[in-house]
């Protein structure tokens, strides 16, 4: 065999993907291809699309609020079906395959239900059916406790089911395949002139996390850097090349902006007039923390007569439990008061080459300046530049930015040597 061409490799199927039975047989076509060509392949899928929110609403018919344990075992079924499905469809096509649930491969994960951890998986079984020549589909997003209850891995949980297989089973490739062809330099429903990228590393996937969170879910992208898994996100209905998301490379740094992301579900909240002194932030984000909530950007302002201001981000969703939480704050502390944006935008531009590169952030404030749209907060990190912008303008930001930074043309716009 091609030395290059990986031997062991994991594939996931999204939802949409085995959504039918015609879908189901055509992903165990694909398996067979695979299969025929001598590789070892274990192959995880999510339930039929809809399945896991038909299950939800199920259990919500009975009683508005499950606990969350027969939530979770009622969830797992859907990845059952799918799984024992296309292991029959297999078998129909004369591949030799067996299904196995998340407690068969014993994916043992922490007992919080409905968002579980995976700590370890046991690839002995599997390692047994690759030796006998057959093809393992493995039951994601479900896994199993100390005290062998059922557990899930939240929503979107396949993606990580697959990483950690794929680094369990040191596998060459952890494929994703799903219903587009890839992770774009930005979102095309809002700029035409996104193009796929071919490749990006996990940091920047991470960074990415609103373009990311569509295709793969962010645990999984955290399970594949440290783990150093190479995924590569692809369509399942066609061959073409999608986007390898790897490990950071030497020369990945040639490029200034790797994608423009945004997000258009956060509010904003400003308290004024706290008094300066220590624990002024704790006071704030404390209660918040304890709460459950959390806070995304957060800053400061400069301390005016011993009094100063504090912005800070969060979920939209939250807002209406974070505001009697800081008017309690607000009266504690004996601050002016505060006010809240229920909706803002915020767009990032994210590269590798920041790190070697400076005026990244001038230049898109320069952008954003010459658009005439106002920014209300900044946040980097090394390889991040993230604004709050009012939320009608996060589309025109995002087309300027990426006009700017990526354009059609990626080579163009690559670093120029230092
Ligand atoms: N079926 C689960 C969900 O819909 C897990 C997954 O598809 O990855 O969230
Ligand atoms: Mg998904």
């Amino acid at each position: 065999m091609d030395k290059k061409s990986p031997h062991r490799i994991v594939q996931k199927y999204g939802g949409t993907s085995v959504g039918s039975p015609d879908r189901i047989r055509a992903v165990a076509e694909r398996v067979k291809r695979y299969h025929s060509e001598g590789k070892e392949l274990a192959v995880v899928v999510s339930a039929m699309a809809g399945e896991t929110n038909r299950l939800l609403a199920l259990s919500q018919q009975i009683t508005p609020q499950p606990h969350r344990r027969e939530l979770d075992a009622v969830l797992a079924t859907g990845e059952q079906v799918s799984a024992a499905l296309l292991t029959m469809a297999l078998h129909h096509i004369g591949v030799p395959a067996v299904s196995l649930l998340g407690h068969q491969i014993r994916i043992a994960t922490d007992s919080s239900f409905g968002r579980a951890r995976i700590r370890s998986i046991d690839v002995s079984r599997v390692e047994s059916a690759f030796s006998s020549g057959s093809v393992v589909v493995v039951a994601g997003f479900q896994g199993v406790d100390e005290e062998q209850n059922i557990t899930t891995l939240g929503r979107g949980g396949s993606d990580t089911s697959a990483v950690a297989l794929a680094a369990a089973l040191k596998a060459d490739v952890c494929e994703i395949l799903t219903d587009v062809n890839g992770v774009y330099t930005t979102d095309p429903r809002v700029c035409p002139s996104a193009t796929k990228l071919d490749r990006i590393c996990h940091e920047e996937m991470l960074e990415l996390a609103s373009l990311g969170a569509k295709v793969l879910q962010l645990r999984s992208v955290e399970f594949a850097s440290r783990y150093r898994v190479n995924l590569h996100v692809r369509s399942s209905f066609d061959d073409s090349e999608g986007t390898w998301v790897v490990p950071e490379e030497e020369n990945m740094e040639e490029v200034l902006v790797s994608g423009v992301s945004c997000e258009r579900d956060e509010a904003k909240v400003t308290v004024q007039g706290i008094p300066d002194s220590p624990g002024l932030a704790a006071s704030v984000f404390v209660p918040l923390a304890e709460a459950g909530i959390v806070v995304d950007m957060i800053v400061q302002n400069v301390s005016e007569a011993g009094r100063t201001d504090l912005t800070f981000t969060v979920p939209a969703k939250d807002l209406a439990e974070v505001e009697p939480i800081i008017k309690t704050v607000v009266d504690k502390v004996g601050a002016k008061n505060f006010i809240s944006t229920p909706h803002v935008g915020k767009v990032s531009v994210v590269g590798l080459g920041m790190r070697s590169h400076a005026g990244v952030a001038s230049r898109m404030f320069d952008v954003l300046a010459g658009e005439g749209i106002n920014i209300q907060m900044i946040s980097t990190s090394e390889i991040k530049i993230s604004v709050v912008i009012e939320v009608d303008l996060v589309d025109r930001a995002v087309n300027v930015l990426h006009d700017a930074f990526i354009g059609d043309d990626r080579e163009a716009k690559a670093a120029s040597p230092a």
